[in-house]
């Protein structure tokens, strides 16, 4: 049940949409001297974002500076605000070793939230908690609950519980943040409601991820996010980040690096772009930034097929959905990672499902050729996006000279993108030159595995981690 290639199988596929699927092909696949190409370039951008002048990779340093051992214990608040849920979970870290109880609720992100003011921004983070609160503990009068607070964009942070938004990501546009602190307006909205919580530690998600992971595995050293966003942390130790040798910390300390690599060739170096890749950047709220990420995450999948279609029904080289009526697939992100998930899940025979997603959201019948078009293209733009996902993580392998580890991975695409786990793990062999046999996922040399639950778990950790550094009095 082979897909279509270059070598047949396409015999009824007119010529106009085989000439179209040749040139998707030479646009979309890299190659693995690309890829390899594209982790050398990758190694020196991580060099140089921990530099003093630094690059376009941030490098941020997050405070989390030890792994979890195991014997943590207490009672956590955690919340995460990802893109379209709001989740707040009370973990309680047991005795035993590795173990914890967890209660949570998710709350729906309204979409107007994303491009909204700030404060309508932090009241309702804030009225989230509140009713969290009233729920779970109604009448109670509680001391203050540490809180670990999952912010999943790229904050520059000089302590653990402060961070300034370096810029939104993610299609967020709130004006007013950016450049600033985000925790003060976050705890005025609290203490407007009088709520019994205390923000302890502001958290990446790929930092919660690794701590979450590394809480059950020692083997643990990255944490990655494939979701909406893109991004990794890995522990570095003081005496590599050469921006910090003015604090004179010891250089033996571990210091979690949230790369925050979603920003890779920013400057548009090495990045195989496409025509598609660059309109998806121009269109977007923050043009010139997140390239890396805009041709691999969520986000932009849909919405990079979209714009493949809409161009080549606008071609008058290609007759694809001639005489119909593309109004519903003009409209800009009208199609997500999810419907992409769903035809790469097809089975090829029929490519049913296709043809009835296309009826019915778009009101386009499509032909049994269009079917093997869109098919094609849907795993040109998911093969893409995990081969070169695995060059961000073959780079801090690289780096570090980690030659084996286990990497904890979480997000929508890593989670549920069909295939997406055995392409990385193909792509991560290719770029470090695995024998046969490897390159499968399990046993790999570098393993990328399903994280533990990092906005929870790994949140309250780091909160736990640094209540007992400060207790320790410790940096
Ligand atoms: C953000 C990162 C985050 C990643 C995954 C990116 O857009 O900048 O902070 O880790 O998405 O959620
Ligand atoms: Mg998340």
């Amino acid at each position: 049940r082979r897909p279509p290639s270059r070598k047949g199988s396409m015999a009824d596929v007119p010529k106009d949409l085989l000439d179209q699927i040749n040139r998707l092909e030479d646009l979309f696949i890299v190659p693995t001297e690309k890829l390899k190409e594209i982790t050398t370039h990758f190694v020196k951008e991580l060099e140089k974002g921990l530099s003093v002048q630094g690059g376009s990779i941030p490098m941020n340093a997050t405070w989390c500076m030890a792994f979890p051992d195991g014997y943590e214990t207490g009672t956590y608040l955690a919340l995460d605000m990802g893109g379209t849920n709001l989740r707040v979970c009370e973990i309680t870290l047991l005795e035993e070793k590795g173990e914890f109880d967890i209660i949570q609720s998710k709350y729906r992100m309204p979409e107007e939230l994303k491009t909204g003011t700030a404060d309508e921004l932090w009241n309702y983070v804030a009225d989230c908690l509140q009713q969290f609160i009233e729920y779970h503990h109604p009448n109670e009068d509680m001391g203050p609950m540490p809180l670990g607070f999952t912010f999943s964009y790229p904050a520059t942070q000089e302590y653990i519980d402060h961070g300034i938004l370096q810029r939104w990501t993610k299609g967020f546009d709130i004006d007013g943040v950016e450049g600033k602190d985000v925790v003060p307006p976050f705890e005025a909205a609290i203490a407007e409601r009088n709520l019994p919580i205390k923000l302890t530690a502001l958290v990446n998600d790929t930092t919660g991820t690794m701590i979450a992971s590394a809480y059950t595995d020692t083997e643990m050293k990255i944490g990655c996010i494939f979701g909406t966003g893109c991004n990794a942390a890995y522990m570095e130790n003081c005496g590599s980040i050469p921006k910090l040798a003015h604090l004179n910390l010891d250089p033996d300390l571990p210091m979690a690096i949230n790369c925050e690599y979603g920003a890779f060739d920013n400057e548009h170096v090495v990045l195989p772009r496409t025509p598609y890749d660059i309109i998806i950047d121009k269109e977007s709220p923050r043009p010139g930034q997140q390239a890396f990420e805009k041709m691999i995450a969520g986000l932009y999948l849909g919405e990079i097929f979209r714009l493949v279609l809409v161009d080549l029904h606008q071609n008058p080289d290609c007759k694809i959905f001639e005489g119909q009526d593309i109004k519903a697939l003009n409209k800009a992100y009208s199609l997500d990672a999810g419907f992409l998930s769903a035809i790469e899940e097809d089975p090829f025979e029929n490519l049913s499902e296709t043809h009835d997603i296309f009826s019915k959201q778009l009101g386009i019948t499509c032909s049994r050729p269009e079917l093997e078009l869109i098919r094609r293209l849907a795993e040109l733009i998911g093969t893409r996006a995990a081969r070169l996902s695995s060059c961000g993580v073959a780079a801090i392998c690289k780096k570090k000279n980690w030659e084996t580890c286990h990497v904890g991975a979480d997000g929508s695409v890593f989670n549920k993108y069909p295939h997406f786990k055995l392409r990385g793990a193909q792509a991560l062999k290719e770029i470090l030159d695995w024998p046969a046999g490897k390159g499968k996922g399990r046993g790999d040399p570098v393993e990328i595995l399903p994280a533990e639950d990092g906005s929870g778990v790994g949140a309250a950790l780091i909160a736990a981690l640094t209540l007992k550094r400060a207790v320790a009095g410790q940096v």
